[in-house]
C-alpha cells in the first residue's frame, strides 16, 4: 500500500432505524438483558440460561435475525422478535485512506454523528472509538475540543461502533469454523471524540460487553482508555474496568498544561500523577501510556523532555509522542522531525519506551485529534481559540 493509493468513499446509509421504540438488545448488560427477558415473560428460573443464549447470539455471533437463534424454540424466537430489536448505528459514509485506515461516519439517534477509525497494522488492528458527540473540554490543540458537546453516547452506541466495524470487516465468527487467532479487530482505543471518563457508566458497561468471554471477547489488555485527566474517575477505572490507561499529558509545567489541557486547572500535574501512581496496582495492568503531542516551540524542548522524566519517575510508563496533526484553523504547528527525534532520544536514554506515533489516515482527516462531526461545523475562529488559550 502506498500513500498514493486512491482514497475511496462509499455511501452506505444502511437503514437501521429503531422500529416503534422496542428495546434494543445491543447495549444491554447481562443483568439488564436478564431483567428485560423476564419483563417479556420469560420465567425467572429460565431467565439466566435464556439470557446466556441470547447474549451469545448478539455479542459473540453477531446475529441480527431472531430466526437464526437456532437453540431457542420457534415460539420464543417469535416472542423475541415481537418484543426487541437488534439495532446498530447507521453507517453514513466509509472512507478508506491510502494507508488502509478506514473512517466511518456513524449516525446515532437524534441525527448526531460520530467518527470511528480502524487502523490496520502488521500485528494488530486497532479500532478508535468515540464516547461523546463533541467534548465539553477545550484542549486548545484538539479539533474535537472546538465542537460543543452535543451529548454522551449510550452504551448501545459505544458497543455499536465495535459491531459496525466487525460487520464491515466481515469478522463475526461462523459456528463450527476453526478459531481465528489473528483478529482483524484486535484492539480498541477510546481515543476518538469525547472524554470517556465524563461518560463513565456507559463506557464501563460497553467495555464490559467488549471484554465478556462469551461476547466480543477482547482481553482487557487490548483495550486502552485515554483520559485528559479526570482524576476522581481514574481510581474507578482501575476498579471497575481494569483496562489499560493512557493519559493526555502533553506538558511538563502546570503553566503550559493549564493552556493545552485546561482540565489541569481543576486537577493539576501533581494531583494527576498521584492518581496515576496507584493505577497499575489496583487495575493489575501494565504500563501507563503518557501521550505527548509535539507542538513546535510550546512543549518540545530538551528541558521539557528532562522534566517529563523526573515527573514520571517511579510510574511504569511508556511515552507515546504524537506529532501534532493539523486541522483548519489550528493555533499550533507540528514540531520538526529532528526535534521529535531528539526529544524521543532523551526519554529513551532514561529507560522509557518512546515510540513516535505515525499519523494514519491523514488524507481522510482520521488522525488523532482531527475528528469532528459534520453536524456541528460551527467552528471557532483561530483568533477565538488563541484568545481562549491565552496565547
Ligand atoms: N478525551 C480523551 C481521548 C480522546 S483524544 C483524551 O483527551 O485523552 C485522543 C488523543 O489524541 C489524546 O491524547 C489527545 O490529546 C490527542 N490529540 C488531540 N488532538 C490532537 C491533534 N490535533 N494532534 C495530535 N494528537 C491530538
Ligand atoms: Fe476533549 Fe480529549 Fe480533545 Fe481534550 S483532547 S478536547 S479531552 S477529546
Amino acid at each position: 500500500m502506498t500513500a498514493k493509493a486512491p482514497i475511496t468513499q462509499d455511501v452506505h446509509t444502511i437503514p437501521r432505524h429503531l422500529p416503534d421504540g422496542k428495546p434494543n438488545l445491543v447495549g444491554m448488560t447481562r443483568d439488564q438483558m436478564r431483567d428485560a427477558l423476564i419483563t417479556a415473560g420469560t420465567p425467572e428460573k429460565q431467565a439466566k440460561m435464556r439470557m446466556g443464549q441470547v447474549w451469545q447470539w448478539v455479542y459473540h455471533w453477531g446475529v441480527r435475525d431472531f430466526d437464526a437463534m437456532t437453540n431457542l424454540s420457534k415460539d420464543y424466537r417469535t416472542m423475541l422478535a415481537e418484543t426487541f430489536v437488534i439495532a446498530l448505528p447507521e453507517v453514513v459514509t466509509r472512507q478508506v485512506s491510502g494507508d488502509g485506515t478506514r473512517k466511518y461516519l456513524v449516525r446515532i439517534a437524534g441525527g448526531h454523528e460520530v467518527e470511528v477509525v480502524y487502523i490496520p497494522e502488521e500485528d494488530r488492528g486497532t479500532l478508535c472509538i468515540s464516547s461523546q458527540v463533541g467534548c465539553t473540554l477545550t484542549c486548545t490543540f484538539c479539533h474535537t475540543g472546538t465542537q460543543k458537546l452535543v451529548r454522551n453516547l449510550t452504551t448501545s452506541e459505544i458497543v455499536g461502533q465495535i459491531m459496525v466495524a466487525r460487520d464491515d470487516l466481515g469478522e463475526w465468527p461462523t459456528p463450527g469454523a476453526p478459531k481465528d487467532e489473528t483478529r482483524l479487530l484486535s484492539n480498541i482505543v477510546l481515543m476518538g471524540m469525547g472524554e470517556p471518563l465524563y461518560n463513565f457508566e456507559n463506557v464501563r458497561d460497553a467495555m464490559k460487553i467488549a471484554m465478556d468471554p462469551h461476547g466480543i471477547q477482547l482481553s482487557r489488555r487490548r483495550i486502552t482508555l485515554s483520559t485528559s485527566g479526570v482524576v476522581p474517575e481514574i481510581a474507578r477505572t482501575a476498579e471497575e474496568i481494569g483496562c489499560q490507561l493512557a493519559v493526555s499529558f502533553h506538558a511538563t509545567t502546570d503553566e503550559v498544561r493549564d493552556v493545552l489541557v485546561p482540565i489541569n486547572k481543576r486537577w493539576n500535574i501533581s494531583a494527576l500523577l498521584d492518581a496515576l501512581r496507584s493505577y497499575p496496582k489496583v487495575s493489575n495492568s501494565e504500563r501507563i501510556t503518557f501521550e505527548y503531542v509535539m507542538l513546535d516551540g510550546v512543549n518540545d524542548s530538551d528541558e521539557d523532555a528532562r522534566r517529563l522524566i523526573k515527573l514520571i519517575d517511579g510510574i511504569p510508563a511508556k511515552i507515546n509522542l504524537i506529532p501534532f496533526n493539523e486541522w483548519p484553523g489550528a493555533p499550533y504547528r507540528r514540531s520538526s522531525n529532528n526535534r521529535i527525534r531528539k526529544f524521543a532520544d532523551i526519554i529513551y536514554k532514561a529507560g522509557y519506551a518512546s515510540p513516535i506515533r505515525t499519523p494514519r489516515g491523514e488524507d481522510i482527516m482520521a488522525a488523532c485529534g482531527q475528528l469532528k462531526s459534520a453536524t456541528e461545523r460551527a467552528r471557532k475562529s483561530r483568533a477565538q481559540i488563541a484568545q481562549e488559550a491565552g496565547l
